[in-house]
């Protein structure tokens, strides 16, 4: 049996990162733009119900709400190479937009869209015979994916307090964007996902601009170019999800095994090989270098040195025919020679998962999900950019003037700043002190 998950993306980044992802998978299940099956392998199909459900025509068809509040870019799907794949009542659009504002999306405008979400959300619940979870992809720079994303959240959890959360959340650069009022929708939009969310998985344009440009050698990569690194790593995460396998098989297992903390919830994922297109050097790569690529900053897309902090756990994942004792032996290694980068508190803390069937058009492939403290200096660097501009109550009004207060950007600065504090007390944490009594009481709590 199949435990389902149900795909929320909301507003542009959401939609247009959902758009890449759903292709991808799409070509990974053998399974055309309208969802007929078209491939040859049992593997493929197996578990294909997760994240679709299937016609009476024969045609799977995505869980998948499409949430925008202008019509622009959910347009564009409908009138793109996935326009018959979704149902057409699955998309849930606005009219007005919501400008960057994070107020109009949480609080005005996307406010009088929820009720119309959460009834789609049930509609799709209800095709689920064991429902696992939801996951979100949204931009939090923004106004609709971050403000109404994150609304959306909150409603979720009281609606299906028993089912996990997981997002997708695509933190803004000023490399790629040029919206003043960015730290300020991220920071609100933290301050939610801190509580709201149960798994996080971090996508920083920051990172995947520099390693589109660094490391692919694309001298000006665009969204598009971005969303494919993007779909790539989202398709390594729910690989263990997808296809049959032993570890991970479910986002409570997966969070699990990441999360000794419930508010430490922001993963780093990283991909390998990353090559530039037509290159072959990948094919040579070697299991070593492909668990050190899993490991490596450029590889990383959060603009973080993970040599900066500890990983308190990581889960890896392993695609292609490899041998799987050569991988373990491999990330043991890489763990043994690197043991001060690894909390010694959470024993066993870099869990292994492998898949025999690689990404489409490649042999094999890896993903690694890091719970490292290094994250927060994702955190800082949003907060210093909030601060400079509330210091000066810049912009403020376009908030306030949709209702909002200004204590609530307080306390969103203030629990991202203990959130900060956490990931550094537990980076500095030993063995002896009372941490690892505390963990253990946790995972057990769970
Ligand atoms: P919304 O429609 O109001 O949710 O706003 P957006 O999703 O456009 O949010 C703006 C933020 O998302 C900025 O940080 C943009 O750089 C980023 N962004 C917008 N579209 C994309 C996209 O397709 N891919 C990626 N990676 N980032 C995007």
């Amino acid at each position: 049996m199949s435990r389902e998950i149900i795909n929320i993306q909301v507003g542009q980044a959401g939609n247009q990162v959902g758009s890449a992802f759903w292709q991808m998978i799409l070509a990974e299940h053998g399974l055309d733009s309208n969802g007929m099956y078209r491939g040859d392998d049992d593997q493929k199909i197996a578990r294909v119900g997760v994240y679709f459900s299937e016609a009476s025509d024969g045609k799977y068809v995505p869980r998948s709400l499409q949430i925008d509040l202008e019509p622009a870019v959910t347009d564009n799907i409908r009138a793109g190479p996935l326009g018959q794949l979704f149902r057409p009542d699955t998309f849930v659009t606005g009219e007005s937009g919501a400008g960057n504002n994070w107020a109009k999306g949480h609080y005005t405008e996307g406010a009088e869209l929820i009720d119309q979400i959460l009834d789609q959300v049930r509609n799709q619940s209800e095709k689920c015979d064991s429902l696992q979870g939801f996951q979100v992809i949204h931009s939090l720079g923004g106004g609709t994916g971050a403000g109404l994303g994150s609304l959306l959240l909150s409603k979720l959890r009281e609606e299906a307090p028993d089912r996990m959360l997981a997002t997708f959340s695509i933190l803004p650069s000023p490399k790629v964007s040029d919206t003043v009022v960015e730290p300020y929708n991220t920071m609100l939009s933290l301050h939610q996902i801190v509580e709201n969310s149960d798994l996080t998985f971090c996508l920083d344009n920051e990172a995947l601009y520099d390693a589109a440009v660094r490391t692919l050698k694309n001298p000006a990569p665009t969204f598009t170019n971005l969303n494919d690194l993007i779909a790539q790593v989202m398709s390594g995460i729910s690989t263990s999800l997808r296809f049959p396998g032993e570890l991970n098989g479910d986002l409570r297992k997966l969070a699990l095994n990441l999360i000794p903390f419930p508010r430490l919830h922001f993963l780093a994922p990283a991909y390998a090989p990353l090559v530039p297109p037509g290159s072959q050097s990948f094919q040579s790569m070697s299991v070593p270098e492909l668990t050190a690529s899993l490991f490596d900053r450029r590889n990383l897309f959060v603009a973080c040195d993970p040599r900066l902090g500890r990983y308190l756990t990581a889960a890896t994942i392993y695609r292609g025919k490899l041998s799987s004792r050569e991988v373990e032996a491999s990330v043991q290694q890489l763990q043994a020679k690197n043991s001060s980068s690894f909390v010694e508190w959470i024993p066993d803390n870099v869990s292994v998962t492998m898949c025999s069937v690689p990404p489409v058009g490649k042999k094999q492939a890896g993903v690694c999900l890091g719970n490292t403290t290094a994250i927060q200096e994702v955190f800082k660097r949003s907060q210093e950019q909030f601060a400079a501009m509330f210091k000066r109550k810049a912009f403020l009004h376009w908030y306030t003037g949709e209702g909002m207060d200004e204590m609530e950007f307080t306390e969103a600065e203030s629990n991202v700043i203990d959130l900060i504090n956490e990931y550094q007390q537990y980076q500095e944490a030993t063995a002896e002190e009372e941490y690892e009594d505390e963990v253990t009481e946790e995972v057990i709590e769970e």
